[in-house]
């Protein structure tokens, strides 16, 4: 596959429009969408729009008048499509981590009669951290590596459909029915899927998510969660904020909680962050997600491909198996990510071994891939990454 035959793939790429809708360096393989996905060119325009028309000139008018009161559900609802679910099942706001916290903390409430969490050592690790604290603060509560099997005990199973570090994805139908055949509740993190395939949690009872990664709502967007409708009536957010009160501006003594998932709001929405979200999600509006599906196997593949036997693939060989990300494993990564970087392909490193490369379909593409997989090849085969500067240690790696 020479560049040439790549560049007539762009030109044939059905998504192709999409890349002139964000802003990239020039010069720059961006393949870190990953992890902080590339600025939207509507973006600025859309966030000014709500600094400067709307806190600018409404001031706590905003509120009312620019709806950033309803933003939590108004996003929410935009935002279902791109993970199976409809209207009213998801609220936005807050970090994943506290999302997984909401999520397994209501889950756990729905079975008190059992008393173990099971949750994947392998997951980022702060989904297992929030679940570490919360079974900490209830006590007697066993939580379990899934490694270990059997989920017959289980009160909750919550599991990342792409492994963030291998980009391994599970099979979501499949685990759902037999978690939930077991009686226990599922949780679903679509961290590393939202927004690179089509995703379906419509059968889980919870499921959480950024919008940072491939969605491009920007640094610190609001992550989101979902609540199986079975649920709305039962389900308890232990974060019992005045947001999810039934009557916030009652400001009442006592905590009732809202009717539906906006139970599961917590505090003031962050409209700012809320603006970015808004601009992305008017272009995931537009995009075909089996298209998106497509063409990141074709990238994933290729660059797969191109990079052959020069590095130890982390990643299931078999592009069904995987998300949109390809991982390799090398004792050096580090200074081989950085020497990468230098010559303008962006990867990044997870500790302590895994050299991780993310496909964002929506502005990556043939060309890039080719681009991305010669450089690395020449990085390897000159040794190039032995340069002593790359070896030191940057705070975010
Ligand atoms: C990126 C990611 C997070 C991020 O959590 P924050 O609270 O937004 O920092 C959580 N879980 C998984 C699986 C992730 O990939």
């Amino acid at each position: 596959m020479n560049r040439d035959r790549c560049l007539a793939l762009d030109a044939a790429d059905p998504l192709r429009a999409f890349k002139d809708e964000f802003v990239l360096p020039k010069g720059v393989v961006y393949l870190v969408g990953n992890s902080l996905g590339a600025l939207p060119r509507r973006t600025a325009e859309r966030v000014r729009q709500t600094v400067e028309d709307e806190w600018g000139k409404e001031l706590v008018g905003g509120w009312n008048h620019s709806g950033w009161y309803a933003q939590p559900l108004t996003a929410g609802d935009r935002l279902a499509p791109l993970i199976g679910a409809g209207p009213g099942q998801v609220v936005v706001g807050n970090t994943t981590s506290i999302a997984v916290y909401q999520a397994v903390a209501a889950a756990l409430r729905l079975r008190q009669d059992r008393r173990v969490i099971v949750s994947d050592v392998r997951n980022f690790p702060t989904d297992h951290y929030m679940i570490q604290g919360l079974a900490g603060l209830l006590g007697d509560y066993e939580v379990r590596d899934v490694s270990e099997g059997g989920f017959e005990d289980a009160a909750v199973v919550l599991l990342a459909e792409v492994d963030y570090r291998t980009g391994a994805r599970l099979d979501v139908p499949s685990i759902t029915s037999q978690v939930q055949a077991a009686g226990a509740l599922m949780v679903w993190d679509v961290c590393h899927s939202v927004g690179a395939m089509e995703v379906d949690v419509s059968q889980a009872d919870f499921a959480v998510g950024c919008t940072y990664k491939y969605l491009n709502a920007g640094p610190g967007a609001p992550a989101f969660l979902y609540v199986n409708p079975r649920h709305h009536a039962a389900a308890e957010n232990v974060l019992s904020g005045w947001n999810g009160h039934a009557e916030p501006f009652a400001f009442e003594p006592g905590y009732r909680p809202a009717e539906g998932v906006r139970r599961f709001a917590v505090g003031t929405p962050h409209v700012l962050s809320f603006a970015a979200l808004e601009a992305a999600l008017d272009v995931w509006e537009r995009v075909p997600m089996d298209a998106v599906r497509a063409k990141s196997i074709a990238l994933t593949s290729l660059f797969v491909d191109l990079v052959g036997d020069a590095l130890e693939l982390a990643s299931p060989a078999d592009p069904a198996a995987r998300g949109s990300q390809v991982s390799y494993l090398h004792p050096d990564g580090y200074p081989v990510m950085r020497a990468l970087i230098d010559r303008g392909v962006h990867g990044d490193f997870r500790a302590p071994d895994v050299l991780r490369f993310g496909f964002a379909p929506l502005y990556i593409g043939y060309a890039d891939v080719h681009d991305a997989a010669t450089t690395l090849l020449e990085v390897l085969d000159k040794g190039l990454w032995r340069e002593e500067r790359y070896a030191r240690r940057l705070a975010v790696t």
